[in-house]
């Protein structure tokens, strides 16, 4: 039953291929304010808010930095000082040894192998301690040059629910996500999924019936017979 069910919410909203444009569409003119939360002036400050947001939310980071910011403003200045100060002012985003360790790391392969600049490929990027490909990700959209698709927990459901991807692993996701969406989309998409996800497609309680996607997506429940749940819509 439950098969046939998704089968036919499959045909019911069409192949993916010819939603993906109107969902882009949708979503930007309802979340048009959807934008990293991060606050930065520059590249170096950008890097190290990304960084500084593993595991914390990003109003948090905007409290550290805005003093960090005052303090730190070249790579130099991360490695001038002691290990233990930078712990302590970085201490209020968790992981603050591990954060420490990455940090300092990034500012000596910064100076070392790129004048003290930050990189822009995501393949340079991810050569620095600590950052990982979704950072590096981020780092590049945020910098005008998306080389990916940012996969995160709200982007990762989002994109199952509306039978974007079948995958359950983040990389795997990317890959169907840079399949599908057009490149010139690469860098909001992400933004749009992560606050459709926060404002309307929440992962306990589903707004569906005031979500503006609900006819192109496989799992509404505001569809006759339909249920939104946190799994993929489709496994067949
Ligand atoms: S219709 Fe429901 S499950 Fe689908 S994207 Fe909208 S809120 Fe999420």
């Amino acid at each position: 039953m439950a098969r046939s069910y998704l089968g036919e919410a499959r045909r019911r909203v069409g192949p993916k291929r010819q939603r993906i444009g109107p969902i882009i569409d949708r979503l930007a003119a309802e979340h048009a304010d959807a934008a990293i939360a991060l606050r930065f002036e520059n590249d170096l400050q950008l890097l190290v808010s990304v960084m500084l947001s593993a595991q914390t939310t990003d109003v948090n980071v905007n409290r550290v930095t805005e003093h960090l910011f005052r303090k730190y403003r070249r790579p130099e200045d991360y490695l001038a000082v002691e290990p233990e100060e930078l712990e302590r002012d970085i201490y209020a985003t968790g992981f603050y040894r591990q954060k420490t360790k990455s940090l300092r790391g990034t500012m000596r392969v910064l100076l070392e192998e790129f004048d003290g600049r930050v990189p822009r490929r995501v393949e340079e990027l991810v050569r620095l301690p600590g950052v990982a490909r979704k950072t590096a990700n981020v780092v590049a959209a945020e910098l005008g040059d998306a080389q990916g698709v940012v996969v995160d927990t709200h982007v990762r459901r989002l994109s199952q629910r509306l039978g974007l991807t079948r995958q359950e692993d983040p990389v795997k996701i990317e890959r169907d996500l840079m399949r599908l969406v057009p490149r010139a989309d690469w860098g909001r998409f992400p933004h749009l999924l992560i606050w459709h996800g926060r404002r309307v497609c929440d992962a306990r309680r589903p707004l569906c019936e005031e979500c503006v996607v609900s006819d192109l997506c496989p799992s509404s429940r505001a569809q006759p017979g339909a249920s939104a749940t946190s799994s993929p819509p489709s496994r067949s």
